[in-house]
């Protein structure tokens, strides 16, 4: 074992962290947690520090930390055969039963999938297979893609264009011009106080209309949205959002990628948020709980009306030039495998919707009367508490305040790990889907307290 400040030293001068500000952490001021080892909802560090992981990694280790089972089936995939292609129709054992037990799992207008590696490959996949397709029915115009502001959809070129957060965009010259961003369905955000829940899914209906009215609705390809924000705050749809937008997709021919990286495989207490809010998609992204993060694998799980319009167009044109030398890697999928059956087993669509809400009550129960929070809202295994300056009037922290990153903190030293969302002051909750309610009290209980030690 190295020793700690070889790794510290290793670490500031050639380790190029994601998300992080490198001159803080070139200069050591900023946090550098070394992590060893996790069991169940807990992680350990190099110091011994056991901290009870409410965010799950980033959303994705939705069976918990040490499963044996998933191990154990990565370390025989690798020994028999550790990588095989997936190009001109190759494949593994692993990869079919993985494929198969998706599309089982998946709405029933959907039978087939294509695995990339992280989410945000599998949005540009979703991006190119709806240009190709509209393409392929001779409508070459029909291409923008309308996002949400405060939809997270990844950090490529153009997933960092979809998604609608400044912080993703600065200084990277996104977004690209064929993406289009609409309203964030968060009814405390509502343009007037005076606004209904209804009236304000009215509003962003009208917003909707009003983007494809000004930009024709001939030129708009599609409409990508998590069933529930996830990385722009942790927010439920209001009551109807859903079943109200779809009506404007149908009616201008735009389809809809539903961006279920969080969502998928259970998270909202139901298989899919598709599922859970009547979404019907034309294509569904998947990543982080479909492995619950064993081994980097993702998916596009594309509709049958797609489907059938790319096998015109292979025939028509030939074989699809899209294709990762990772795709379908059969370590990724063995771990699928052996995650989605222990996901059944464990019962865990059922913990999630069940502990979830438990979860998220508590925490209403025990933090919405507080002066400084606006809102705790959670929707499954879910939850997030917004804190506002002023609650009558409604008036947000200025954002160098930083008061979200301050209880996040405090909340650290109780020995919890929530996540102070990019946008906003927002403490974020999405713990394993194996929380137990004896854990989401204690949950609760150090979030009160930090929350008392900062507001
Ligand atoms: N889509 C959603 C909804 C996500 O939350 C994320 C990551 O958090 C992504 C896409 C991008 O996934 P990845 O980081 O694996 O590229």
């Amino acid at each position: 074992m190295l020793k700690n400040d070889q790794l510290d030293q290793w670490d500031r001068e050639n380790f190029f962290h994601p998300s992080t500000h490198l001159a803080q952490h070139a200069r050591g001021e900023s946090p550098n947690r070394i992590v060893t080892g996790g069991k169940g909802v807990y992680i350990e560090d190099r110091d011994g520090t056991r901290l009870l992981d409410g965010f799950a990694g980033l959303y994705c280790v939705n069976v918990g930390y040490g499963r044996q089972e998933i191990a154990e089936a990565i370390a025989n995939q690798a020994k028999e055969l550790a990588y095989y292609h997936a190009y001109v129709g190759h494949g593994t054992e692993a990869s079919i039963t993985l494929a198969k037990m998706v599309v089982e799992r998946a709405p029933a207008n959907m039978s087939k999938v294509y695995f990339g590696l992280g989410g945000s490959d599998a949005n540009e996949t979703n991006v190119k297979l709806v240009w190709y397709y509209n393409n392929v029915l001779g409508r070459p115009e029909k291409k923008k893609i309308i996002s949400r502001w405060r939809g997270y959809h990844g950090s490529g070129l153009m997933t960092g264009s979809l998604t609608g957060l400044e912080l993703f965009h600065k200084k990277f010259d996104l977004p690209f011009s064929t993406v289009l961003h609409t309203v964030a369905p968060h009814y405390l955000h509502r343009p007037d106080l005076s606004m209904s829940e209804a009236d304000f899914v009215a509003y962003c209906v009208s917003e909707l209309e009003a983007l494809i009215e000004r930009e024709g609705a001939d030129t708009i390809a599609a409409f990508i949205g998590e069933p529930v924000l996830g990385t722009g705050g942790i927010v439920p749809p209001p009551a109807g959002y859903w079943e109200a937008i779809q009506k404007v997709l149908k009616k201008h021919d735009i389809l809809l990628i539903a961006d279920e990286v969080v969502t998928g495989f259970g998270r909202l207490g139901s298989m899919f948020g598709s599922a859970h809010y009547g979404i019907e998609a034309d294509f569904i992204t998947i990543a982080k709980g479909l492995t619950s993060a064993y081994a980097p694998l993702s998916g596009s799980i594309v509709s049958d009306r797609v489907w059938k319009v790319l096998e015109q167009g292979t025939d028509e044109f030939g074989a699809i030039g899209h294709g990762w030398t990772y795709s379908a890697h059969p370590i990724g999928a063995a771990a699928g495998v052996a995650n989605l059956k222990l996901i059944d087993e464990l019962g865990l669509v059922k913990n999630a919707g069940e502990t979830g809400a438990y979860f998220s009550g508590k925490l209403r129960d025990a933090l919405s009367a507080h002066k400084n929070v606006a809102e705790v809202r959670g929707e499954g295994m879910l939850a997030a508490v917004e804190f506002v300056e002023d609650k009558p009037s409604r008036t947000f922290f200025d954002p160098s305040k930083k008061v979200g990153p301050a209880v996040a903190g405090a909340l650290l030293k109780e020995g919890v790990i929530g996540r102070a969302m990019p946008q906003g002051d927002i403490l974020g909750f999405a713990p394993p889907l194996t929380l137990s309610k004896a854990e989401a009290d204690e949950i609760v209980a150090k979030t009160v307290k930090a929350v008392a030690s900062v507001l």
